[in-house]
């Protein structure tokens, strides 16, 4: 699929699982020293391939008539120091509502290690600026997933796929851990637990045949 097709797809599906409103949210892929990536100003829902500006690694527009994201310095922070491919923002809610409150998600489930870990709520920054790329980018060091301090999350992966999955996984992480604290205190998994949850899928057992 052409990069901007993707970015259609994926920014439809952005809306229609509630992870973004309005024109807030953006998605980037990267190929090669080109990025495609989504306007500013259109509803995620709303795009169609032409929309879609194309920069170079140094943020010049190469293609499009549109002005690329605002969040565009921070999609490219991103692709200078590490080998992701896609990147995708969303204010999704209960992602937001950790990133207000805490200065990272703990480890309540497993499933966190797919993310790297506790995931980190980067440093408040107006948004668009290099100050909050360089922040964001600090966050996601050995991570596959950041939250940015009052205003929502980011995941990187080797896909436009793998990023949306893995903004999925952290709003469903995030979800749980703010339902569990209406519960009551949720238990934080130790580094010993995550340990052996790791030797656990590399050693996976084997089942006897008949
Ligand atoms: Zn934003």
């Amino acid at each position: 699929m052409d990069l901007r097709d993707q970015l259609c797809a994926y920014g439809r599906r952005a809306v229609e699982l509630g992870l973004v409103i309005g024109t807030s949210g953006n998605l980037s892929v990267r190929q090669g020293d080109r990025v495609a990536v989504t306007p500013s100003g259109v509803a995620l829902d709303r795009l169609t391939p032409e929309m879609c500006p194309v920069v170079d690694v140094c943020g010049q527009l190469v293609e499009g008539e549109l002005q690329p994201s605002s969040e565009t310095p921070m999609h490219l922070a991103i692709y200078e120091t590490t080998d992701a491919r896609a990147v995708v923002h969303t204010h999704s809610v209960f992602g937001t509502v950790v990133a207000t409150t805490m200065t990272e998600l703990p480890p309540i489930h497993y499933n966190a290690l797919l993310l790297g870990g506790a995931v980190r709520v980067a440093e408040y920054a107006t948004y668009g600026t290099p100050e909050l790329a360089a922040n964001v980018r600090a966050a996601l060091e050995g991570r596959r997933a950041a939250l940015m301090a009052n205003h929502g999350g980011v995941s990187v992966g080797a896909t436009l796929e793998e990023a949306f999955e893995a903004t999925r996984l952290l709003e469903w992480l995030c979800e749980v851990y703010v339902r569990a604290l209406g519960v009551g205190r949720p238990a934080v998994l130790t580094d010993d637990q995550l340990t052996a949850v790791v030797e656990r899928a590399l050693n996976p057992p084997e089942f006897p045949r008949l």
